[in-house]
């Protein structure tokens, strides 16, 4: 089903993305893992990729500049092929409210968050019309459905994610490619460590199924979303929260 496929994940040296690289590998894709920082932390992925039968190759840029995306994905298709698969994951949050929140910090998050999901997607659609393939599935967040105090700047960039996913969906179906998004709630990463204990807890008493997340239950709605089972999905939004978007 995916076996020889290539896909790329932005933000894959921890988390979420992380979790989609291995699961992914785990099914037989070649599997490009991407992110700013800590070349050490690529190497350690990659091994236990490799380690686990997977392959894997590290291409560093940061997701918000045109210029390293498009240097980078050109790299990645000279030596690997053109790009199947597009897990746009890489994401940050700056937290405050909108009475403290700096132009700057919004700017930031909208930067990464959105803009880089279109500077990687940019990289990879006109390959994937000229071979009637591609899979994209976008990382949102339920805070873009349905807003959160102190995360103005993160709720915009999932939700225009949102709108992202649903245009590309109508645009490029016709070329068989398919734009699918998750919108994760709380999961246990480092976006999450610094919930002090007891947030923590009143978060899950709302939890309908009690518990955080785990980065793999994302990464196995979005390996079901790039795989040929969900073949008759396109421009939808599915959300992993353990019922708390209910
Ligand atoms: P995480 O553990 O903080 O991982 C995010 C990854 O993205 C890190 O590896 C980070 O690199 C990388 N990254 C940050 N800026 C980047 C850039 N400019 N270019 C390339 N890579 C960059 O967070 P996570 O929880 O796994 O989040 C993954 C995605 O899920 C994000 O889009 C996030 O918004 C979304 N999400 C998470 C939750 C949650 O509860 N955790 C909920 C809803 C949605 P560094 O290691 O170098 O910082």
């Amino acid at each position: 089903m995916y076996k020889g496929k290539l896909a790329v994940v932005t933000g894959a040296f921890r988390g979420i993305g992380r979790a989609c690289a291995e699961k992914l590998a785990e099914s037989g894709v070649k599997v490009v893992i991407n992110d700013v920082y800590n070349r050490e932390q690529a190497e350690r992925v990659r091994e236990e990729i490799e380690e686990s039968g997977g392959i894997c190759d590290i291409m560093m840029f940061d997701v918000s500049s045109y210029r390293e995306v498009e240097e980078g994905f050109a790299k990645i298709v000279e030596k690997w092929g053109n790009v199947d698969y597009l897990v746009n994951n890489a994401g940050i949050v700056d937290d405050n409210l909108i009475l403290r929140m700096k132009p700057e910090s919004f700017k930031k998050v909208v930067d990464v968050n959105l803009i880089g999901a279109f500077n990687c997607t940019k990289q990879v659609v006109r390959n994937m019309v000229k071979q009637k393939f591609g899979v994209i599935v976008n990382i949102s967040s339920i805070v873009g459905l349905s807003g959160n105090a102190g995360q103005c700047n993160y709720a915009a960039s999932k939700a225009g994610i949102v709108g992202f996913t649903k245009s590309l969906a109508k645009e490029l179906a016709s070329k068989n490619i398919r734009v699918n998004a998750v919108a994760p709630g709380f999961i246990e990463t480092g976006m999450t460590k610094k919930i002090p204990a007891k947030d923590r807890e009143r978060l899950v008493e709302n939890i309908p199924l009690n518990r955080l997340g785990k980065p793999e239950d994302v990464a196995n709605v979005v390996a079901f979303l790039l795989s040929e089972e969900a073949s008759y999905i396109t421009g939808e939004v599915i959300s992993v929260s353990g019922g708390l978007h209910i």
